[in-house]
């Protein structure tokens, strides 16, 4: 590509409204362009680079046997009240009607829709497993889109959905994509780690999310510096849970009629009961001693958003929220704040009466709970996971780091195909719910968290498997006609050796180019300039410091 033609902003300022170095960096190499809030256009230098990271995608899925299709991203409201998630999803999903009064959402995720593809074609186990993919459009209503393309209204993802007959099954499709991505992000030049992610919220399934440590992350992680354990922040405190379980051995887990926080949630949203959360109390001797609200998070958050308003933290919404269902005084609550997933309660709130426990069970939940008369036996308060704490794996100190959430994959068991039918028949002539399992990767916020590895003081410093262009060609003076000339002949026989080449055949100074293709991260560069009256050429890597003079010969050999 000649560069005098090339649609290619460079700003040598630092634009004001970017506050981290991945949304500077990629507006002032021309890659994006702001439109509103949250909402980006894609210019050619952009584009080039979220194409590689979908090609890299693609290769290392196809690997394993996923196959690509694409849905639409108008999904009709039907399919998301098959499911439930039409009144469930909130805010964050942008709703619209046709001209005849048809609700129809624009797709935020495709769940719904693969399993209505699949409920379609699928009748035998022997048309099983099947992994499909499809690379597209997202949309979603960020209450707080921030940091450029790392979190916008609409992204570019790369959701698949895997089919099973069986756990067995499901295990082996996880284990393909968790390796498919560790692959993808590694071809990438990503440091990532892999991070348990499951709190539980789905009926215990396994999850990880692929979390790039950063100081812009948005994401709270927890890393052992002793052994391999590593869990986002919620699954962190879901595994101190366990080891007060442990050490809690003569308590029995029960459900039991008691008084919960989530029904009467659920009840003031309309969510239905049973499905999102989930209540567990604690006995010991025949009495309560402990109670522990789990639940989806994103469910409730934009639940409660929606009753309540944009603005307030969530935390106080916590407390809000039981007040107006309750009428009593706020004791504990469940998993609407971001952090309370797990809640023990503690001897200081106990004491405060008036408090909402019990199960999620329809009629299970009594307001207005009194320490002392219809509980006792406090176990403390479990929320937090701190830094330095002690691994529960092996002991050794645990380090809490922000992350960027680049991946997420999931086993979402019968979930989806439970609730749409989506069944097949098996060896035994049965009819069985398919087992499903759902993977996603955000393509823009992939390429934002590259360059947030990838940079130094003059811009960006791709790694070559997703540069926009491997090679740049800069003749230092285009008025003269041996520098044009040759720089052209290497131009052409770069792109026949299908080498993606840039000529810098624009009319500036050659500080003005060098830094400009430094800016836009080109690994490779190849500048003609006086000492082409030798036949020779200087060679320079975007990553290295060191200038090679080279002869016309070798440009090839150093590219391929
Ligand atoms: P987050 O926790 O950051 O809101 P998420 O858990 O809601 O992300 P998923 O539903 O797991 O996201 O979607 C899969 C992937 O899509 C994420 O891992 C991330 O890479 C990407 N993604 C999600 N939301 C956004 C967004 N608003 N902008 C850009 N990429 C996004
Ligand atoms: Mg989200
Ligand atoms: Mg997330
Ligand atoms: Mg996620």
């Amino acid at each position: 590509m000649r560069m005098s033609k090339m649609l290619m902003p460079t700003l040598k300022e630092v634009p004001a409204d970017a506050e981290i170095t991945s949304h500077q960096l990629m507006l002032r190499a021309g890659m994006i362009k702001k439109m509103s809030s949250g909402v980006y256009n894609q210019l050619p230098m952009g584009i080039r680079v979220f194409k590689k990271i979908e090609n890299i995608i693609r290769e290392e899925l196809e690997k394993k046997g996923c196959q690509e299709i694409l849905c639409s991203g108008l999904i009709p409201a039907e399919l998301w009240k098959e499911s439930g998630r039409w009144e469930v999803m909130g805010a964050e999903m942008f709703r619209l009607k046709d001209r005849n009064e048809r609700d129809y959402c624009l797709g935020p995720t495709h769940e719904e829709v693969f399993t209505d593809i699949i409920r379609q074609e699928i009748t035998s186990y022997k048309q099983l497993p099947l992994n499909l993919y499809q690379i597209q459009i997202k949309y979603r209503d960020e209450r707080r889109p921030r940091f450029g393309v790392m979190r916008t209204k609409t992204f570019t993802m790369k959701d698949a959905y895997s089919f099973d007959v069986d756990e067995a099954g499901l295990d082996k499709s996880y284990q393909d994509m968790y390796d498919a991505y560790t692959n993808i992000f590694a071809r990438c030049k990503l440091d990532n780690s892999p991070v348990q992610a499951d709190s539980g919220a789905i009926g215990g399934s396994t999850s990880a999310e692929f979390m790039v440590k950063s100081e812009v992350g948005e994401d709270e992680v927890v890393f052992c510096s002793g052994c391999d354990y590593a869990a986002n922040i919620e699954k962190a405190q879901s595994v101190n849970h366990e080891i007060v379980k442990e050490e809690m051995k003569e308590l029995k887990e029960v459900h039991t009629p008691g008084v919960s926080t989530i029904n009467a949630l659920e009840e003031f949203f309309k969510i239905e009961s049973g499905k999102f959360a989930k209540t567990l109390i604690y006995e010991a001797d025949g009495k309560t001693v402990a109670v522990v609200v789990r639940g989806d998070r994103e469910v409730n958050e934009t639940k409660v958003a929606n009753a309540i308003g944009e603005v307030i933290e969530f935390e106080l919404a916590r407390e809000e929220v039981v007040k107006a269902v309750t009428g009593a005084e706020v004791g504990f609550a469940g998993p609407i704040g971001i952090k309370a997933d797990y809640l023990f309660i503690d001897q200081e709130i106990a004491e405060k009466n008036n408090l909402v426990v019990g199960a999620n069970k329809t009629e299970y939940h009594i307001e207005n709970a009194n320490y002392g008369r219809d509980f006792e036996g406090v176990v403390g308060d479990f929320r937090n996971v701190a830094q330095g704490d002690k691994c529960t794996k092996c002991g050794s100190s645990l380090e809490i780091a922000r992350g960027v959430e680049v991946g997420h994959i999931f086993k979402l068991g019968t979930k989806y195909s439970e609730t749409m039918n989506a069944n097949y028949i098996d060896k035994d002539g049965k009819s069985k719910p398919i087992v499903m399992g759902c993977y996603g990767i955000g393509v823009e916020r992939t390429a934002a968290a590259v360059i947030e590895q990838h940079y130094d003081e003059n811009g960006i410093m791709w790694p070559l498997s997703i540069a926009p262009y491997q090679v740049v060609v800069v003749p230092v003076n285009i008025k003269k006609e041996e520098h044009k000339e040759a720089a052209e002949k290497i131009y052409a026989q770069l792109q026949e050796m299908g080498v993606e080449v840039l000529l810098d055949d624009r009319d500036e100074r050659a500080g003005v180019k060098f830094k400009d293709s430094d800016l836009i991260g080109i690994p490779m560069r190849i500048t003609v300039g006086k000492d082409i009256v030798d036949g020779n050429v200087e060679f320079k890597l975007r990553d290295c410091q060191d200038k090679e003079v080279i002869s016309l010969e070798e440009v090839k050999s150093r590219v391929e």
